[in-house]
């Protein structure tokens, strides 16, 4: 990026502020100033998205044709996805990663937070391919990978009593703690929260007591509405209870799970959000980018924050007639829309 630059257009400054017309100062990568101007260039300008939950080392399992339960498909050890990534060499699977990091760079979300499975290795396997990407991750490695990691990263308590001590150890180093919890049904969320979780990824089938322990002690929920449906545990959209979690006030953010079955696209994800959950489009954008708060890497366009926005030139396709262009980034956004991204590592 360079050292100071000036970038004039219609930003999203969060969902109390709106859009307003405004002149952003970036220097050395940092918002200086956003000062309101009668009248900005034409350009969007919206804050770059962070995917909350992926998965991308099974990029190498793409599309494979495959029926069966949750279990069969993605459970460890044995696993339909385990058992291809076992299968595949260490060069395959940074390839994979590496694509993945790339698409997601195109469609505007360069940070992100990954299930990194395989160990030790497998860490070094997803930082390898993260290497000149200028993506900015955090890492949750399991099976040893959680101590050189950002923290654990857990199947579900259903693994038994040793993922909870490792949960506990690095909770006790000051790690990051979250679990997959509540996918399939009720019975592993509450361990899960007892086991000192800072995150639990779905809480597809989460109760309303549940919910409201999330948001007493500040748990953040990651939901990732695609891969629920693709893998047949929600259909409706009362799972996961969206609408619920919001209205207890749980810090909700949004992730695309498995690259083995869904496009780590979070455009499409927030769409698929506002369409069938019926979130606001300030929701879905919201839930979009909050993910980096938790992880202490705000893309909110605020004064002292870095720089984490990407621009619309809508004059570039029909976008130019939208009247709402907040709905239109929840509602039809994609990639190729996008003029540029100001984000450094
Ligand atoms: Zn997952």
């Amino acid at each position: 990026m360079d050292r100071e630059i000036v970038v004039s257009g219609r930003a999203y400054l969060g969902c109390e502020s709106g859009m307003r017309d405004v002149e952003i100062s970036v220097r050395d990568g940092i918002i200086e100033s956003i000062d309101e101007v009668d009248r900005a260039e034409d350009r969007w300008i919206f804050p770059c998205l962070f995917n909350s939950h992926t998965h991308l080392a099974d990029t190498v399992a793409m599309d494979v044709r495959a029926e069966g339960s949750l279990s069969d498909l993605v459970a460890p050890p044995g696993g339909l996805k385990h058992r291809i990534l076992a299968q595949s060499g260490r060069d395959i699977l940074a390839e994979g990663i590496r694509k993945s990091i790339s698409f997601m760079m195109s469609s505007a979300t360069p940070g992100f937070c990954d299930f990194r499975e395989g160990g030790v290795e497998g860490v070094s396997i997803l930082r390898s391919a993260l290497e000149g990407s200028g993506a900015d991750a955090v890492i949750l490695g399991r099976d040893g990978g959680e101590e050189v990691s950002d923290g654990i990263g857990v199947s579900s308590t259903k693994e038994g009593v040793d993922v909870l001590e490792r949960a506990a150890s690095t909770k006790k180093r000051g790690g990051f703690v979250a679990f997959h919890a509540g996918e399939k049904d009720d019975r592993d969320i509450d361990p899960a929260i007892d086991a000192g979780a800072d995150m639990l990824v779905h809480c597809t089938h989460a109760t309303d007591r549940q919910l409201k322990r999330c948001a007493d002690e500040g748990i953040s929920i990651a939901v990732c509405p695609r891969s629920n449906w693709i893998l047949g545990v929600a259909s409706g959209p009362e799972n996961p209870p969206v609408k619920k979690m919001i209205e207890y006030g749980c810090n909700v953010v949004l992730g695309t799970d498995n690259v083995m079955f869904v496009q780590p696209d979070m455009f499409q994800e927030m769409a698929f959000l506002s369409a069938v959950y019926g979130a606001s489009p300030e929701e879905a954008i919201d839930t979009a980018v909050a993910g980096s708060e938790i992880f202490g890497r705000s893309h909110c366009i605020e004064v002292k924050n870095k720089a984490a926005f990407y621009t619309v030139d809508p004059s570039r396709a029909n976008l130019s007639f939208s009247r709402d262009p907040v709905k239109t980034v929840a509602n039809r956004m994609n990639f190729s829309f996008i003029e540029r991204m100001y984000f450094m590592i």
